[in-house]
């Protein structure tokens, strides 16, 4: 008989309350004593309890003095953000980028390379998992999560892309479960685009809260909408996948995805690519790229630009217009707070942000535009990587989740059951009748 075991596993209830606790620490809802005992209603033996058994597994750790309220002055508590770590990655267009974070997202190290899109998806991740392998050893820590971004749609429950037009072969490949054979930790796969747009919104410059809007402008074009803290991701987690949207009638203009008049044939690195070929002999500089029997990048049209090059400054600013004026669609229909320009765009130079915004506004309706903050992206093309992390981490302490590991201190070895329980949270009630 294992009495004495059955008699000390917690209740699913005093788990939940456990993991409620650790929770309001960790988000500064309440980081004394005394307030945890307002904000849970349990009494002063049981917090004295728990949050003895949370330091216990090195969960929470006594900070400063509170400012006195009058009677006795209460130590404040705070999480121990490297207790545990997340894993995190970027597979963008061109380039694949991991980080190792402490549990409020602060990042250990970092590391990038260069990667085709269309590379297969085995191979990629076996050299994603090396690039872990390493981060790993440098970082002396193990995974207790992991966030990954993909530039293409994902099923966000099941943790796989639908059909994502520049990775065909990545159709239906299960990012998740390749990872779960070779980790216990769970893992969370998500649109590149979201991620970097919830980077922004936990770490970039501070917003007040405000709902934020992320456009990409790189290779591909694509948006991230954070409202509430959370990203939106519509009914099949395609929301934000606006660069098939048609922005011209022009049959000439061809799109990846096989359409024509995609926002992404127009104004994406590959579509500018594409339309300055036939008339590059008219620009000093594309033509000196093409005599040295090279093939043209959006990298060497925005150096042009960049440089003053008046056939490749006018395509880089029919483009941008053109992402503006979509965007202002956008923001007519959600009214974000904050518009973040971020991508390859960028190292176009500053003056990028001010056409885009410009063009915004003035695309904008009134009440929508009034006090709208455009800015480029802050940090330093990082924020995927960052909002990566997050995502995986609020997960770990999603209320559903973390009563099932924060006993142990650890999530490690949990995964099946912590993927189950964040499932059964976000699926859809039944409908009454
Ligand atoms: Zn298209």
């Amino acid at each position: 008989m294992t009495t004495t075991a059955v008699s000390s596993a917690p209740s699913p209830q005093d788990a939940f309350i456990y993991g409620r606790l650790i929770n309001l620490v960790r988000t500064g809802q309440a980081v004394t004593r005394p307030e945890l005992e307002r904000e849970t209603g349990l009494g002063r033996k049981v917090i004295a309890q728990r949050v003895r058994q949370a330091m216990e597994v090195g969960l929470l750790e006594n900070g400063e003095m509170a400012p006195s309220q009058g009677g006795r002055p209460s130590r404040t508590l705070t999480l121990r953000n490297e207790a545990g770590h997340a894993y995190s990655a970027v597979i963008g267009a061109t380039e694949m980028s991991a980080a190792v974070t402490t549990l409020d997202g602060t990042l250990v190290d970092f590391a990038h390379q260069d990667w085709e899109s269309a590379d297969r998806a085995d191979e990629t991740l076996e050299r994603l998992d090396a690039m872990f392998s390493r981060l790993a050893q440098r970082t002396r820590t193990r995974p207790w999560a992991f966030g990954i971004g993909v530039a293409g749609p994902v099923d966000f429950s099941a943790g796989a892309l639908v059909a994502p037009p520049i990775m065909p072969g990545w159709n239906g490949f299960n990012v998740r479960s390749w990872f779960r054979e070779r980790y216990d930790a769970p893992v969370w796969v998500d649109n590149d685009v979201n991620v970097m747009a919830l980077g922004e919104w936990h770490r970039g410059t501070p917003s007040d809260g405000r709902d934020l809007l992320y456009i990409l402008v790189d290779l591909g074009i694509g948006a991230g909408l954070v409202s509430g803290g959370s990203v939106f991701r519509g009914h099949h987690g395609a929301a934000g996948d606006i660069g098939h949207i048609q922005v011209t009638d022009d049959p000439a203009v061809l799109c990846r995805c096989g359409r024509t008049g995609c926002l992404e044939a127009v104004s994406g690195g590959w579509g500018l690519v594409q339309r300055l070929l036939p008339e590059a002999s008219a620009s000093p500089a594309l033509s000196a790229v093409l005599k040295q029997g090279r093939s043209l990048t959006p990298q060497d049209v925005g150096l042009a630009a960049a440089a003053g090059d008046p056939l490749a400054s006018s395509a880089v600013e029919e483009s941008l217009d053109a992402v503006a004026r979509t965007v202002a669609t956008l923001v007519s229909f959600a009214n974000p707070g904050t518009v973040v320009l971020g991508g390859g765009a960028l190292r176009i130079g500053p003056e990028i942000v001010d056409r885009f915004a410009r063009t915004l506004v003035e695309r904008t309706s009134d009440l929508a535009g009034s006090d709208l903050v455009v800015r480029s992206a802050s940090l330093d093309f990082r924020e995927g990587v960052i909002g990566a992390a997050l995502l995986a981490i609020e997960q770990l302490f999603n209320p559903a989740a973390v009563g099932l590991w924060i006993e142990e201190g650890t999530p490690v070895g949990r995964a099946a059951m912590l993927h189950r329980a964040a499932i059964a949270s976000t699926t859809r009630p039944p409908r009454t009748a």
